[in-house]
């Protein structure tokens, strides 16, 4: 029972088939080393670990760009609060190469207990701090992820994730794209539209994910950041899967406006024109914090919005390979037991982890085949049109069921280009982003296929 659709090639297996025939065989048996080299069940790297669910964030920033903290006592923050992975995801800049950033910066950034604090967790003689060598000025060494990732990690409990967030524009646009797992600085590329200069970044992670041969993820940031990324946007740059549904940052609209589409309905668009149109597939849904305020007065605190990742390992690359076969939910603070889509019974099923006394909704949301792709330009409140997400029919992103309890399950008529559920409890969130929000979860879209290779035409 898979998660969901994923056509792989039969091909492939033959000729993978074809090449292990073709070796050599084994010096010695595998079933012929002596039983002392078993390796124990209970051992920290078994070799044939169950799944699991494994929590974190992938967008967080840092005094290596505009962030308030240091970057081990923000990996420090994820450790002990229930995270098993994080990506420090500073705007383009990689926590890497030699950094002394004033005192002053830092106090101004993270308030006067900034230092001392950092010095108190760590040791004084962890902490560097030295006088610029121009000027006279006290300054403070920020470590590299490679120099203190070895006083965070714990194997199977807790990993870091080189991350950046590649802060590109267009004209006044923001256009940001978080890249998780590359090995060096990705700088934006620009373009004459956001299509060109999504696609653009996204070819040169692209280019050097094949270089470095490591796996790694692209997720488009906050598309209501600036009113910058259509859902037209989104579903014409069919090689970007991901996008984020849910970021905790208090500035970046993921409800919409008055005259602008949220972030819900940029989804449902982007994957109705994507699987009606373009015979794409759709985009996944993530949550992430944005983090930037660990102490002090600002509002983009940790803890918001993170993702849960099925995987084996708890490593990046079965952690990339399981969000690119779609199998994580994304939460604001509901937990699933399970999401689990039967291809033969076409059903949707997920085990919400219930709290005493709080009740939950779960949405099954989608999009009948053969809805009308016709839509109205918007406008704004002088009447002029909005360079924005347009309006679509109804249908598009419609509510097929609503169910509530524990373990909601939408059995699938056949007609829909695709079923994802968003679960939503009656608990207020401790530390909203917007006013009067309440816990919730997101899955993945499902029951959906691609019949052919994808057009190349625009929607
Ligand atoms: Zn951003
Ligand atoms: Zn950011």
């Amino acid at each position: 029972m898979k998660y969901f659709a994923v056509r792989r090639p039969v091909l492939c297996m033959f000729v993978i088939g074809a090449f292990v025939a073709a070796l050599p065989p084994p010096a010695i048996a595998a079933d012929a080393l002596p039983a002392d080299d078993a390796v124990p069940a209970d051992d920290a790297v078994p070799a044939d670990p169950g799944y699991s669910w494994w929590k974190g964030n992938l967008h967080t920033h840092s005094l290596w760009s505009d962030g308030n903290d240091f970057p081990e006592m923000i990996a420090e923050w994820y450790r002990t609060h229930g995270y098993h992975f994080l990506a420090l995801s500073d705007h383009n800049i990689l926590s890497d190469g030699q950094k002394w950033l004033a005192v002053a910066e830092v106090e101004r950034r993270g308030g006067p207990d900034a230092l001392p604090k950092y010095r108190k967790r760590f040791g004084g003689d962890w902490v560097e701090t030295r006088r610029d060598p121009k000027g006279d000025a006290l300054t403070v060494r920020l470590k590299p992820l490679d120099e203190f990732r070895h006083l965070v990690e714990q194997r199977g409990q807790f990993m870091l994730i080189p991350g950046e967030e590649i802060s590109d524009q267009v004209g006044n646009l923001p256009l940001h794209l978080n890249v998780t797992n590359l090995r060096d600085l990705i700088l934006p590329l620009g373009g004459r539209t956001i299509r060109e200069a999504m696609a653009a970044d996204l070819r040169a992670v692209e280019e050097q994910s094949k270089k470095s041969g490591r796996d790694t993820l692209v997720h488009l940031n906050h598309p209501n950041f600036g009113w910058a990324v259509t859902a037209e946007d989104l579903a014409a740059v069919i090689e970007e899967r991901f996008f984020e549904v849910y970021n905790g940052h208090t500035g970046v609209s993921n409800g919409g406006d008055k005259h602008r589409a949220g972030t819900e309905e940029i989804w449902d668009v982007a994957n109705t024109l994507r699987l009606a149109r373009l015979n794409a597939p759709p985009l996944f849904g993530l949550a992430t914090d944005d983090s930037h305020d660990y102490h002090g007065r600002g509002q983009q605190h940790p803890g918001r919005g993170w993702i849960m990742v099925r995987a084996r390992r708890l490593t990046p690359e079965s952690l990339i390979r399981a969000m690119k076969a779609g199998d994580f939910y994304s939460s604001s603070g509901v937990t699933l037991r399970d999401v689990r889509y039967d291809e033969t019974a076409r059903k949707l099923t997920l085990d919400i982890e219930g709290e005493p006394d709080v009740t939950y909704t779960t949405r099954f949301v989608g999009t009948p085949r053969g809805v009308s792709l016709e839509a109205e330009e918007r406008v704004g409140a002088d009447g002029r049109p909005l360079v924005t997400t347009k309006k679509y029919a109804a249908d598009v992103g419609r509510t097929f069921a609503e169910v509530t309890g524990t373990s909601p399950s939408y059995e699938l008529k056949g007609d829909e280009l695709y079923v994802r559920a968003i679960v939503t409890s009656s608990k207020p969130h401790a530390d909203p982003t917007f006013k009067g929000q309440l816990l919730q979860a997101w899955t993945q879209p499902v029951g959906w296929s691609i019949q052919k290779k994808p057009s190349q035409e625009t929607p």
